[in-house]
């Protein structure tokens, strides 16, 4: 069994905090073991609850069409939340669940190594951009010990405003080329790079 499968076993039954009392299926996520790009969402919610995955419902239908928009399919990326059972009537997860969860995603992108880390929202941009605004570092990224770190609106919040729909399809588009200029940079490590479209 793979260290990945192993760590789904663990999630299964894990008891870290209350939400695994009213679960019906905790969602680790899914996708490959090597892939270069991991979105992370924030919590699963009804469908996701049911099925075990994560994305499932309309809001994993809009990321799959954003996805396909830079020529990938859903099964070439990593998708995962925060948090990996559904807080009761899709409340906003609190900070002590995100911090019992925490242990989980960390194992998640030690073990998968992705090149480049996609943030889905709010809460998943506070894990990595801490103090920053969504409004404003959406469609910037940094790097940090060879990751990029990428921040995006959440797809259920833009499905349903048009502006932040324009802005989640437009930061979507320019996930290739940061891609691109990350691996450049791996290959060439004597000479440094400096990045357009990086914040400091
Ligand atoms: N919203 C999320 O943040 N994650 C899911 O898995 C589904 C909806």
């Amino acid at each position: 069994m793979s260290a990945l499968s192993q760590l789904y076993e663990e999630i299964a039954v894990c008891k870290r905090c209350e939400l695994a009392k009213y679960r019906t299926k905790a969602v680790p996520g899914e996708g490959p073991e090597d892939a270069e790009i991991m979105f992370i969402g924030e919590a699963p919610g009804w469908h996701e609850d049911q099925q075990g995955r994560p994305f499932v419902g309309s809001a994993g239908q809009y990321l799959d069409q954003l996805i396909a928009s830079i020529g990938l399919r859903r099964q070439e990326v990593y998708i995962t939340n925060i948090i990996k059972s559904r807080p009761s009537g899709n409340r906003d997860p609190l900070p002590s669940e995100i911090q019992a969860c925490r242990k989980w995603l960390d194992r998640q992108i030690e073990l998968i190594r992705p090149k480049m880390i996609v943030t889905l929202g709010r809460y998943s941009m506070a894990l990595f951009f801490p103090g920053k605004s969504i409004g404003k570092i959406h469609g910037t990224a940094q790097k940090q010990d060879n990751i990029i770190y990428y921040a995006m609106y959440h797809p259920a919040a833009a499905l349903h405003q048009q502006s932040l729909r324009h802005a989640i399809e437009e930061d979507m588009l320019k996930i290739p080329s940061l891609l691109n200029q990350a691996k450049s940079i791996t290959e060439e490590k004597q000479q440094p790079k400096q990045l357009n479209m990086f914040e400091d």
